[in-house]
């Protein structure tokens, strides 16, 4: 079986880079005015092992809002504070089978449970993370971002401004989340903090240090330091394959059988265990919300290096 050792991992990302350049399929999304005028064209890749071997290419000094990817890292901050089971009692687990923004999820069943994956989840683990005050509770939701990244990150501030002056939905979800006792904190409050995170800028290649330290059982493998417990990331990949691509999670397992994380700015993170984190972001959205061409990318890679979590 090929192995990811017996490739040159650089030429794979310069060809697979290349084999989709002028794929134009898909649109930015328009819901959050800032996105839709991202340039359609940016388009990069990452690959990073678990070992700290970088490979990248593309639009690779590219900043993009991480949207909903961050929910997939932000589960991690309250994992490490209140162990797994947490999510489990307050949030849910189960895939919705629903778009990300559904309020259905949220009726679906008796406990209200949903996913820390789609926004209802996320803005409820936002609000069950605890902290001092909201600058306090800012503080570990961005600190948790950055250990995983490796280096700072800062908040993209015209897409946290237009996603602020337009997230009525994500405040109604709150608010329906708060009538059955399934939001844990302020309002408000919650509401702006998902929204801050989501806002969070990164490039491909930070992105896949984040995914290589899922891959490399929570140390990041640049920085050596133990982000998360390596007992809980079988789990946070667990809803990541899921959930991760909304309401198309089950089509994307069949089809690349990795766990994934997509974020409504363009980007996707995929993770081989063990082995690396691939990312790849370009801004054209399909359907459900997630990136066509890092998509594309993405199982492009995992077929050339035999990644698959069944296999
Ligand atoms: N910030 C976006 C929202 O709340 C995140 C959604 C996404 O990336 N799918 O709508």
């Amino acid at each position: 079986q090929v192995q990811a050792a017996d490739v040159d991992l650089q030429k794979l990302v310069n060809d697979v880079h290349k084999q989709f350049l002028s794929h134009k399929e898909g649109n930015n999304p328009t819901y959050i005015p800032a996105l839709a005028a991202v340039d359609s064209d940016l388009f990069a890749i990452s690959i990073v092992t678990a070992e700290g071997k970088k490979y990248s290419a593309g639009d690779i000094n590219h900043v993009f809002s991480m949207q909903s990817i961050g929910k997939a890292f932000n589960l991690a901050a309250l994992i490490n504070q209140q162990g797994a089971q947490a999510v489990v009692d307050n949030i849910g687990v189960n895939a919705t089978g629903l778009p990300f923004s559904s309020i259905m999820a949220i009726e679906l069943n008796e406990e209200r449970s949903v996913n820390p994956l789609v926004n209802a989840g996320a803005i409820a683990t936002v609000s069950l993370i605890k902290a001092k005050n909201a600058d306090k509770k800012w503080k570990i939701i961005e600190s948790n971002l950055e250990n995983f990244a490796g280096s700072e990150l800062t908040v993209l501030k015209d897409i946290y401004k237009s996603e602020t002056d337009t997230n009525v939905k994500n405040q109604s979800i709150a608010r329906l989340l708060s009538n059955y006792g399934r939001l844990y904190d302020d309002i408000d409050e919650s509401v702006d903090l998902y929204t801050r995170m989501c806002s969070v800028g990164i490039n491909t290649e930070q992105l896949a240090i984040m995914g290589a330290t899922y891959a490399n059982a929570g140390i990041n493998p640049m920085t050596k330091k133990e982000v998360v417990q390596a007992e809980a990331v079988p789990k946070l990949l667990a809803v990541m394959a899921t959930s991760g691509l909304y309401d198309d999670s089950g089509l994307w397992l069949y089809k690349v059988g990795l766990p994934a994380k997509s974020g409504v700015g363009g980007g996707i993170i995929a993770v081989m265990p063990g082995k690396y984190g691939i990312a790849a972001f370009s801004p054209p959205v399909d359907a459900a919300g997630n990136s066509v061409r890092a998509q594309l990318a993405i199982e492009a890679i995992a077929k050339k290096l035999n990644a698959n979590i069944f296999k």
